[in-house]
């Protein structure tokens, strides 16, 4: 199948009141979402309107949730002082307001902007973040947009107008000589944002020199991407699709996996004929596309969802990799899910599936010490438990050792949990906290060298 080219569309704020689309709504839904989009990033485009949203099942439908912002969305004290600036008409104060509210919301939750923020030379690397051994973060300065913005986004602060909440390489590109230097790194991930909003040349300037020499210990070149949801034709008919198509062929032919790390929340975004053919094209590369989605309330909070669209994903030829539980920073509030209740619908989607459809791990949380998944809810010795493992851990060697926390029917996240059957802390805490002061004090120490 061919598809003519479609240019895109991009709807903001400021596009609220001009929507045909949303002529549904009533002008105070619309007032709402404006209130909510003026602190929480608003971007959404004519592929996911005309293609994806069903206008006929508003509010309720999936993608709408995904993309335009509800009330609920924000605590009603801090819509209320929102909602007042933008009646006034103020724009200063509006800001005031809105960046008041945003401070508020645990802009880098787990520690991402120190923890996780290597220091090479005594100077902080810009746009790296090292958490695990094996896998380097890398965040692209020219892809820190995305084709649209996910309402739950828990990289939110990387597109508000707040400077100091950004995260992003610079250009003198230490990232490069970094990952030269760190041969354990196996896995490079290019993530945003949305690293496909680059155009060939920024996708090339990232990628090529590491294809080169110096960086055989480099296996595996993974991009973070929500593309082929939001707008698959930039595999088709962008410009430079056939170009991006080639520089994905020329990383595998250099003898690298590429790993598409495909953001998928709902079978409904699997849909339209375009997204197949983008998938299509994709794998034809020899690339591979392993799905991850967190689990959130209004969007995909259900056991059903999940199995159809694990197994259309299989059928696609996409390999489910993760289910996330909603990290604690934006609209959690709004989004969050029990534990408990996470767990069931995971296993509730597990059991309707075959076994090429349960390779997605999870449900899991990235908190401080690692990704840490919830394996069961059980009994011992009388005291009912949740069993926790870490699947990816600071210290490599927390990993796969079961541990287990009081059942608590309504955490929603690590912290709300207790050790159980006796224990004072968790086995990696003595651990964790040294390794924690231990970065503070190189990054403290990195501040201070470069400010003399
Ligand atoms: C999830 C994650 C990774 C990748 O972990 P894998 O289990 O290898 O996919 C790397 N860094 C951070 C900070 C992560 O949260």
């Amino acid at each position: 199948m061919s598809f003519a080219p479609k240019p895109m569309k991009f709807y903001g704020l400021h596009d609220i009141e001009k929507l045909p689309q949303l002529s549904k709504l009533s002008a105070g839904q619309r007032f709402d979402m404006k209130v909510v989009s003026h602190v929480l990033p608003f971007r959404t485009n004519s592929y996911v309107v005309e293609e994806l949203i069903d206008w006929d099942n508003i509010p309720a439908d999936p993608i709408f949730q995904l993309t335009f912002m509800q009330r609920g969305m924000l605590k009603p004290e801090h819509f209320d002082k929102v909602a007042a600036a933008v009646k006034s008409g103020d724009a200063a104060k509006i800001k005031a307001e809105a960046d008041a509210v945003r401070m508020a919301l645990n802009p880098h939750p787990a520690g991402q902007m120190t923890a996780n923020v290597p220091v090479m030379d005594e100077e902080p690397v810009a746009g790296v973040q090292h958490k695990y051994r094996e896998t380097c973060l890398v965040f692209p300065s020219s892809g820190q947009t995305c084709h649209a913005y996910c309402t739950f986004c828990f990289r939110w602060p990387q597109f508000v107008s707040l400077d100091s909440l950004k995260f992003a390489t610079d250009k003198s590109m230490r990232f490069q000589a970094y990952l030269k230097r760190h041969k354990e790194v196996t896995d490079v991930l290019f993530t945003g944002g949305d690293p496909m909003v680059m155009g060939i040349r920024n996708l090339r300037a990232y990628i090529d020199p590491l294809l080169g020499p110096g960086f055989e210990h480099l296996q595996t070149i993974r991009i973070g991407t929500k593309s082929i949801s939001y707008w698959p034709y930039r595999y088709l008919t962008d410009r430079d699709s056939a170009d991006v198509l080639k520089l994905f062929e020329r990383i595998v032919e250099s003898g690298k996996h590429l790993a598409i790390m495909a953001h998928f929340n709902h079978w409904q975004e699997m849909q339209p004929a375009a997204a197949h053919a983008a998938i299509r094209a994709i794998r034809g590369t020899g690339a591979q596309i392993r799905t991850q989605s967190p689990l959130v309330k209004y969007i995909n909070d259900d056991a059903g969802v999940w199995a159809r669209m694990w197994t259309e994903q299989v059928r696609l030829g996409c390999i489910p990799y993760y289910m996330f539980i909603e990290r604690q920073t934006g609209a959690k509030a709004y989004f969050a899910i029990p534990l408990a209740r996470a767990y069931e619908i995971y296993r509730g989607a597990f059991v309707q599936v075959s076994g090429l459809a349960r390779t997605a791990r999870g449900p899991s949380m990235s908190a401080l010490p690692g990704k840490v998944a919830i394996d069961g809810i059980t009994t011992i010795n009388g005291e009912k438990v949740f069993a926790l493992r870490l699947i990816q851990a600071r210290n490599p060697d927390w990993a796969q050792r079961p541990f287990f926390v009081k059942y608590d029917e309504k955490a929603t996240w690590l912290y709300d949990l207790k050790p159980a059957l006796g224990e004072k802390e968790f086995f990696f805490e003595r651990e964790l906290r040294a390794m924690l002061k231990k970065k503070e004090e190189a990054l403290t120490a990195a501040t201070q060298a470069a400010s003399p």
